[in-house]
């Protein structure tokens, strides 16, 4: 990868600082040629993590006075030689620069074109990678904590231990094959067994991480539920805080599904006011409903909405059980009329009242409870889909490797079951994967990163 490429790599607005990148062979040499140092000193003799203070300039017009900074190969983000121009945060001047990189030159960066060719470059693996971008997208405490973990490479370290494991015990059955006169203790059919079933469970370990780190990475798409007037658009408005959905006393009056994205202590959830599931008598209303378990279908948590005036009847207890494979909170309303029931036992419940905004800390503590904050950076490892199917693959190649043998099936059939296993381990970190599963990963970047 020859070519020399340039990208802004702050964000494409104001601010007071701006950075562009360049990386490549020419780095040094194509940055020369527009900026003009206090100094003296050449660009292209600097050397390694040093800065020069000068200007940038457009043939006679000075454009920004910048800071500029040179990194030598390998030792820096791409491997390749960088050079990053620190100016003025303006976009019209960034771009300026940017245009004047492209004249002597450079060509644009791809999107995640510089973190790609730190990748293709050896300095980091494809998951740690594929970190960058979450370290970036984190907004909270728990997901960057997920991402760094990631990308510090205790993902691959832990990843690796199974490969290796299954990489050792496919040397033991080359061993055999070579000298079939002596069997490897390792491939005894029982402490073969074992050995897959340990390495199953550290897979199937890794799996959960996934399913619990996206929560905190992604948010949690819930749904508010709950039979006509519980009062689930003034949930909707208390934890907005607008008053977004239309609040009335008329039974059936929220007719569409309406999206919130609220922020709540380490939680993000992603809300949908439905229309009250119950027989509707028009027909506006009936498409509303169908709306409603629709979008039940899909979300992750029900915050189901209970009138505690009136208490949990037949019919909440009926809907409940239909969605009983979902993650339910009770929320128990209109805690402020007076007399109110108690809520019932069983279910995780937050007492509330919509209409005077109690009850946030309840609410917080019931998510707590469905969704533990991970305790350990340990606790968090796969960041994606790309990486969770892997392990997946990795696991069902084991599993068939332990039927194979519980099966009687011959050894060269087990042998393919953990080449597969350990390949699709491989190619969490971007060993032996295609070019098209590289381009994916990066086509989720921003340019400039
Ligand atoms: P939905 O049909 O479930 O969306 O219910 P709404 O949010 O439209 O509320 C129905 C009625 O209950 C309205 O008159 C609300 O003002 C009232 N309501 C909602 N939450 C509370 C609450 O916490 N306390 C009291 N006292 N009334 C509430």
């Amino acid at each position: 990868m020859a070519e020399t490429v340039a990208a802004i790599s702050t964000p494409n607005a104001a601010g007071g600082i701006g950075m562009i990148r360049i990386s490549g062979e020419d780095a040094t040499m194509l940055a020369e040629q527009i900026f003009y140092s206090v100094s003296g000193r050449k660009v292209t003799e600097m050397r390694g993590y040093t800065c020069a203070y000068g200007t940038i300039a457009d043939g006679d017009e000075v454009l920004d006075d910048v800071v500029l900074t040179v990194f030598r190969a390998p030792h820096s983000y791409t491997g390749e030689d960088v050079v990053e121009i620190t100016c003025h945060g303006g976009v019209y001047l960034c771009r300026r620069i940017l245009a004047l990189l492209y004249r002597v030159g450079a060509l644009p960066a791809g999107a995640g074109e510089f973190t790609k060719r730190a990748y293709l470059n050896g300095k980091i693996s494809l998951s740690q990678a594929e970190a960058v971008m979450d370290v970036i997208a984190a907004d909270g405490e728990i997901a960057l904590k997920q991402a760094n973990y990631a990308r510090s490479g205790r993902l691959s370290q832990r990843m690796r231990s199974c490969s290796e494991k299954i990489t050792a015990l496919l040397s033991a059955f080359a061993y055999w094959m070579d000298d079939p006169e002596e069997f490897p203790p390792e491939l005894q059919e029982d402490t073969l067994i074992s050995e897959l079933g340990d390495i199953c469970g550290e897979l199937q370990k890794m799996q959960e991480t996934y399913r619990n780190g996206k929560v905190f990475r992604e948010g949690i798409r819930a749904v508010l539920l709950g039979l006509p007037n519980a009062g689930k658009s003034s949930v909707m408005n208390w934890l907005s805080g607008t008053r977004r959905s239309i609040v009335t006393d008329i039974a059936g009056t929220t007719r569409d599904v309406v999206t919130e994205q609220v922020r709540f202590g380490e939680y993000t959830l992603l809300l949908a006011d439905t229309a009250g599931i119950r027989e509707a008598s028009n027909p506006i209303e009936t498409i509303g409903i169908e709306a409603a378990f629709s979008e039940v279908q899909q979300s992750d948590l029900i915050l189901y909405v209970v009138d505690a005036a009136v208490g949990l009847t037949a019919e909440d207890e009926a809907i409940l059980h239909r969605f009983a494979d979902k993650k339910q909170i009770l929320l128990w309303n209109k805690n402020d009329l007076a007399g109110v029931s108690e809520p019932p036992e069983g279910y995780p419940t937050a007492v509330c009242a919509a209409k005077t905004g109690d009850g946030e800390e309840n609410l917080l503590r019931a998510l707590t409870m469905v969704y533990p904050v991970p305790d350990s950076s340990a606790d968090m490892t796969i960041l994606n889909e790309r990486q969770s199917a892997l392990i997946a693959e990795a696991s069902a190649s084991l599993n068939a490797a332990i039927s194979d043998l519980l099966g009687g099936q011959p050894l060269d059939m087990v042998y393919q079951d953990l080449e597969s296993a350990a390949n699709a381990l491989f190619s969490l970190d971007g060993e032996n994967v295609s070019e098209d599963v590289v381009n994916g990963v990066f086509s989720k970047f921003c340019v400039g990163k």
